[in-house]
């Protein structure tokens, strides 16, 4: 009886001891989701619209009450989608949606002086890989070019100045033109962009074309500080961030849809003027101020305004865009020792396609850089 007694008082303690460190591992589970949501509010838009996501998520779980397991399972999954780094920079993800270099549009932004000094270095390289998804937005006829790509040269009537105005002219004419296309995302770069379009389509393919997605590298280390003018005189201050048009940067097609009132037609000019921010800004100002979306980030686009000499060696096949320039008063390209001297290649473009695309009837034979 006693025995008895003893043995059923030590499985009632056992069981409240399992049942107590059960309702602790969960609480200690919930709290660090928790910590870990406010934690990361102060950091980039990336990981702060996934983290709502989880949060809409784990709201969504709590109120159909689907049982102790789904929920506890739900917070393990939460954690660890919260656990990831920025959604947009890990390479490694597996992919959302399965594109192809197809399914994206490619606008380059060039004007006729350039298309000596630039653009032909581009149609050598990474455009001679991807005729059928570049398109060229430019501001005069050339003859060369429409033999070269044929319809695929835009030729936007725009101004050919460096205004303001004149950009966004291009930008307005690279929207229009990308929705009638019908391809699953937008992307524009600067004529001074090289472009690895494998890693591009790798990246895109981690998210569905039908979210709402911006994505690139911003230039500023914080939000820009614009002023939108309103009707009768008045002007409100806005913050936001905005990817910087000399790195490249993306958009998917569900978020360029909705930026239709904003960007279609001739209200990309308007949009513009109402805060008289260059093109790129523009695009950051839709979609962050006015539909807010937040931009995501990658530090695989790079624009002439960091320094080039950063990004690893080991690592420029992994990068999306690369740039050439000056940063600072000195030129500022990639540190590669590749197939040209950079007398010969001096944007150190032709390199990068002989180590991306070795079997270019152009390149050395392969040799150990
Ligand atoms: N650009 C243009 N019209 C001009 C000058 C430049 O469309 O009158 C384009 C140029 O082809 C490039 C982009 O604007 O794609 C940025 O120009 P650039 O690289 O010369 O200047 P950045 O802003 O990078 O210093
Ligand atoms: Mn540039």
């Amino acid at each position: 009886m006693f025995k008895n007694n003893g043995r059923k008082t030590a499985i009632t303690v056992a069981s409240t001891a399992c049942l107590c460190m059960l309702l602790l591992l969960l609480a200690v589970q919930h709290l660090r989701v928790q910590v870990e949501d406010e934690g990361a509010k102060g950091e980039d838009a990336g990981t702060r619209s996934l983290l709502q996501d989880a949060a809409r998520e784990k709201e969504q779980d709590a109120q159909t009450k689907k049982g102790f397991s789904a929920y506890f399972t739900k917070l393990t999954r939460s954690r660890r989608d919260v656990e990831k780094p920025a959604r947009s920079a890990s390479a490694e993800a597996p992919p959302a949606e399965d594109i192809s270099a197809d399914d994206i549009f490619i606008a380059v932004k060039t004007t006729k002086k350039f298309h000596q000094s630039r653009l032909n270095l581009l149609l050598d390289t990474w455009i001679s890989r991807n005729i059928p998804q570049t398109y060229i937005f430019t501001d005069g006829e050339d003859e060369d070019l429409k033999k070269k790509i044929g319809s695929h040269a835009i030729n936007t009537n725009c101004s050919a100045a460096h205004s303001r105005q004149a950009l966004s002219c291009k930008m307005a004419v690279e929207y229009d033109k990308f929705i009638e296309s019908g391809k699953k995302w937008f992307c524009h770069v600067d004529d001074d962009n090289y472009v690895n379009v494998r890693t591009l389509v790798k990246q895109l393919s981690q998210f569905p074309h039908t979210q709402d997605m911006y994505i690139g590298k911003p230039s500023l280390d914080r939000p820009i500080e614009a002023t939108e003018r309103l009707g009768d005189n008045k002007m409100k201050p806005v913050n936001f961030w905005f990817a910087t048009g000399g790195a490249g940067f993306c958009v998917s097609r569900g978020l360029a849809l909705k930026m239709s009132p904003w960007a279609s037609g001739g209200h990309f000019m308007n949009t513009a003027e109402k805060i008289r921010l260059p093109d790129d800004c523009t695009v950051g100002y839709i979609i962050e101020s006015v539909l807010g979306v937040p931009l995501t980030r990658s530090s695989l686009f790079h624009s002439h305004l960091e320094n080039l000499q950063q990004v690893s060696r080991s690592e420029i096949h992994k990068q999306i865009t690369l740039s050439y320039g000056m940063f600072e008063n000195k030129s500022n390209i990639i540190n590669l020792k590749g197939a040209f001297p950079v007398e010969e290649d001096p944007s150190r473009f032709k390199s990068v396609h002989c180590l991306l695309y070795p079997d270019t009837p152009w390149c050395p034979p392969q040799v150990a850089f």
